[in-house]
């Protein structure tokens, strides 16, 4: 038995069900590639979900985790430590917001947020006790506890887990009348994010932000943007909602904000909203620790001294357009922004899974999102050079079909 065959029969045997994993088992990476137990290279068009926009193990990165690991690793809340400070400071330097709170996860920075604005509504607006109301987009990503699927258009996330968190509202994406439409006097936030990755990399209409920010400015709702996945340089600038200009009342940053190495996820805002938070209202053990504050810092800065963003703007127009010139019948479409890139499989072609596995089999790792979307989102780090090594590869892949008849024999 291969190497990879020994583990998969491992995690079959001991680990929950909860994922559909490709059957790759890695164990190394560096820069945009990575090599699994049995030496086989791969570039990785994935990136955790984003999480790993300066590439694997960047290597002042590494250095930044070595040393704070032979320093300190953890405090609490309960005391200060040197290295959060600096970090929150860099943070909200480079998103333009005055305060920054630190968790850990995506998705307890979303319960951050949530827990925020509610709080916001009834202390700032005057919203009546309990009744507080979010308006979220159709066909959201915000995490898996028990609150944040409450408002999930996807029913798999919600089945068997309930009683759900009231509370929320949902409107479609990018659909600025509805938002105005949905908008009463309890509602104290609208939270979505500027471009939807995990529904299938939906890119909402142009002007839609400046819109967004306009009826929530005029009907004092909060704007609150998840750019967990976006954020951070992904689709060419570092924050996604730079496209439009219209500045949110509060941000989400998680995945690439540690770089990969750590999980340490934030919510920011100005004093307006953060100020409704007092000593005992809200925290997390391991929220601002010094050994992901120590790899945040280095983190961020390799992001702006790389100038990732400009980066993934750069290579991102070029690739997307070259994904475009790939000749085809299986594509309805090519679509993102930056390095965020979704390629639409025709239902008639069969789902976006078979197309993954085909990609991995060449050395190219993607994840189906959605039954039809092959995302391409590969580190920003990622050279032009890995990227055309790439493009035929692709293009063979594309041309292929895996017709449902088909599918079933593969
Ligand atoms: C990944 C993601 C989350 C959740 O982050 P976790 O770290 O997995 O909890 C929330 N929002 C968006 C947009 C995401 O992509």
């Amino acid at each position: 038995m291969s190497r990879s065959a020994q583990y998969l029969t491992e995690v079959a045997k001991y680990g929950a069900n909860n994922y559909k994993p490709l059957p790759v088992v890695l164990e190394r990476g560096e820069g945009a590639w990575v090599w699994d137990v049995d030496g086989k290279k791969y570039l990785d068009c994935l990136s955790a979900y984003s999480a790993v926009n300066q590439g694997h193990c960047h290597p002042a990165i590494v250095k930044a985790a070595q040393e704070q690991a032979g320093r300190m690793t953890l405090t609490s809340r309960a005391f200060h430590n040197d290295q959060m400070g600096p970090f929150l400071h860099q943070l909200c330097d480079l998103a333009g917001f005055a305060k920054a709170l630190p968790m850990n996860s995506g998705a307890e920075a979303v319960e951050t947020a949530i827990k925020a604005v509610r709080k916001w509504g009834y202390k700032v607006k005057g919203i009546p006790a309990n009744k507080a109301e979010i308006i979220v987009s159709a066909g959201n990503f915000h995490g898996r506890t028990t609150t944040i699927i409450s408002f999930s258009t996807e029913e798999q996330y919600k089945d068997g887990f309930g009683p759900l968190t009231p509370g929320f509202k949902i409107i479609p994406f990018g659909d600025a009348d509805a938002l105005e439409k949905a908008i009463t006097p309890n509602t104290c936030a609208f939270l979505t994010e500027p471009l939807q990755g995990e529904a299938g990399v939906i890119v909402a209409p142009v002007g839609w932000l400046k819109k967004v920010r306009d009826i929530c400015t005029r009907h004092n709702v909060l704007w609150v943007d998840d750019e967990i996945q976006t954020g951070l340089g992904r689709t060419g600038k570092m924050f996604a909602w730079q496209w439009e200009g219209a500045r949110p009342d509060a941000v989400i940053v998680g995945k690439a904000v540690a770089g990969g190495m750590y999980p340490v996820s934030a919510f920011l805002a100005d004093e307006n909203v953060m100020g409704v938070f007092k000593p005992g209202d809200h925290g997390s053990t391991f929220g601002g620790n010094p050994f992901g504050a120590a790899i945040g810092r280095v983190a961020l800065k390799v992001l702006v001294d790389e100038k990732l963003a400009d980066r993934a703007q750069e290579l991102g127009t070029w690739f997307m357009d070259e994904l475009r010139k790939i000749k085809t019948s299986s594509v309805v479409e090519v679509r993102g922004k930056g390095l965020l890139i979704g390629v639409e499989i025709k239902v008639e072609a069969g789902s976006a899974r078979p197309y993954c596995e085909a990609l991995a089999e060449r050395g190219i790792l993607c994840k189906e999102t959605h039954d039809q979307v092959v995302r391409f989102a590969p580190p920003l780090t990622v050279s032009k050079a890995d990227l055309q090594w790439a493009l035929p590869k692709i293009a063979e892949v594309l041309a292929m079909s895996f017709a449902p008849a088909m599918a079933a024999a593969h």
